[in-house]
């Protein structure tokens, strides 16, 4: 079997193990491969001495000169699979061709939805990842991003909320292991002829690979940090082991909560990014890296709602669904991770949209009933539009209008952002785009988080290529 690094994924591990030793079966681990440098290549011998901070990682790693390593030749032929299906118990039954395994797949999903009120897929719009499985889908995908030349834009529009190739749409392969982080990047060196003539063959590293390349280190160092911290990864208090945050829990006790966390998943909090993200995971299984981190933020920053809800959330919608990069992210954003400012750092989506998605195509696109908005400032937050527009629209008495979720004031050229961007603020990303500002106040005894909602979206410019 492949090792991983998971605690549940370890258990199998060793649970296959004892079983092979007890009936005299050779037992093989492979290493995972699917990932940029390989672990034979990583300079700590010692989990424990892995970096905290990202950087620190990456700048041991390079130059990356022998890395990646070659991949593994097909194998030829695989073993045939055994004759015999150990029974299943009931209610389980082991389908025996392809249809009643995809039928078998599917019954849950089809039963019963997860949300009983969710919005239905939005008319004239396309998912951003019409995902298809298998090796074949994943080469044809990499051999289209780079035959278009979008390898080369990515550093240009991986910040995009919408269309097929702002960003390689890569993940659910490589989460899945259809493809290998070492097969994306080849054709800078000219290694592969199938790419003769395509813009960049064999000239080396450029901007836009050298993002892909940076994106795919922090996919490796996201996994690494799950072999140094083992169980925290699933923890409240995260890898810095910090439980002094006041996180609100859903429950009886606390109607409220549970009404706003209801209202996240459906997409209806009236903040138009988070809505139309939100509507666009759970139609298609996907949503931006911009969206996830906004929409990350905002439970846990805006809302103050236990982030292991929105990780779980993701872990059950994402096609793209990997357990380092999945709870990792979900940690570093809300402030109990592996990033260096931690809890200061806060996402405003409104600024973040105004930066992003500038006329608001994206909200409209996932949020149907704000189509006939035509101003930003609506868009980004109904409440704002006029009691006569909400009739218009269908949406007197909605939620959305009359019970915003957070209401957050950001004026167009207002001051605060930083970069002079069109929008009074950097519309390039800072330190992984995530903002920062507020402070701790322990008064009372009372843990409260102060933030200042502002400033997401710095510089830094520490960073070799404009982050997140
Ligand atoms: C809250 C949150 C949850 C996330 N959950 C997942 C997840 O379950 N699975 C997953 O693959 N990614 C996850 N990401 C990371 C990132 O959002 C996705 O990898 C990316 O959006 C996938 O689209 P893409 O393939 O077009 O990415 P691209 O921008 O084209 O990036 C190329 C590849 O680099 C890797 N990558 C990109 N961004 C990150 C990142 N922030 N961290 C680690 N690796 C990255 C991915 O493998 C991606 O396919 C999460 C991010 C956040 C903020």
């Amino acid at each position: 079997m492949t090792g991983e690094e998971g605690v549940e994924e370890k258990r199998e591990e060793r649970a296959a193990r004892t079983i092979a030793v007890k009936h005299g079966i050779e037992f093989k681990l492979w290493i995972d491969e699917k990932y940029f440098v390989d672990d034979r290549d990583v300079p700590f011998s010692d989990p424990r001495k892995y970096p905290d901070v990202f950087t620190s990682y990456r700048k041991a790693v390079e130059p990356l000169r022998d890395a990646p390593r070659k991949t593994l030749a097909t194998p030829k032929s695989l073993p045939a699979p055994p004759d015999v299906v150990p029974p299943q118990k009931e209610p389980f039954s082991m389908p025996d061709n392809y249809d009643d395994v995809v039928a078998a797949l599917l019954k849950p999903l089809e039963q019963k939805p997860m949300l009983d009120n969710i919005a239905p897929f939005p008319k004239d719009t396309k998912s951003a990842m019409p995902f298809e499985g298998g090796s074949k889908a994943g080469h044809h995908r990499i051999q289209h991003l780079i035959g278009s030349g979008s390898m080369t834009k990515y550093k240009d529009t991986r910040n995009g909320l919408l269309g097929l190739d702002f960003s390689t749409k890569l993940s659910a392969w490589l989460a899945l292991g259809c493809i290998t982080a070492r097969q994306l990047l080849d054709f800078e060196e000219g290694r592969d002829d199938q790419y003769k003539g395509t813009e960049g063959y064999g000239k080396g590293e450029n901007k836009g690979t050298a993002a892909v390349r940076f994106e795919l280190l922090w996919r490796d160092y996201m996994r690494l940090c799950t072999r140094k911290f083992g169980p925290r990864l699933f923890e409240i208090g995260g890898f810095r082991n910090d439980d002094s945050y006041p996180w609100k829990t859903p429950g009886r006790e606390n109607p409220e909560v549970q009404e706003a966390l209801q209202r996240f998943l459906n997409g209806t909090t009236g903040m138009g990014l988070i809505d139309a993200s939100q509507r666009e995971l759970y139609h298609t299984g996907y949503t931006s890296n911009r969206a996830r981190q906004n929409v990350a933020s905002y439970l846990a920053k805006h809302l103050g709602i236990n982030w292991k809800l929105g990780a779980e959330w993701y872990e059950c919608q994402l096609s793209d669904y990997d357990l380092s990069n999945n709870w990792g992210n979900w940690q570093y954003v809300a402030g109990v991770g592996n990033d260096p400012r931690g809890e200061a750092r806060v996402f405003n989506p409104v600024k973040q949209a105004f930066d992003y998605d500038h006329q608001g195509d994206y909200v409209k696109a996932w949020v149907e009933e704000l189509r006939g908005l035509s101003e930003p400032q609506e868009i980004f937050q109904v409440h704002k539009a006029s009691p006569e527009k909400a009739k218009d629209l269908g949406l007197e008495g909605s939620v959305m209008v009359e019970k915003p979720l957070k209401k957050i004031e950001f004026r167009v050229g207002a001051k605060g952002g930083r970069g002079g961007g069109k929008y009074g603020g950097s519309s390039r990303g800072g330190a992984r785009g995530r903002g920062r500002g507020g402070n701790h106040n322990h008064a009372n005894g009372k843990h409260e988080r102060k933030r200042t909602e502002d400033k997401a979206t710095q510089c830094n410019g520490s960073h070799p290529i404009p982050v997140r």
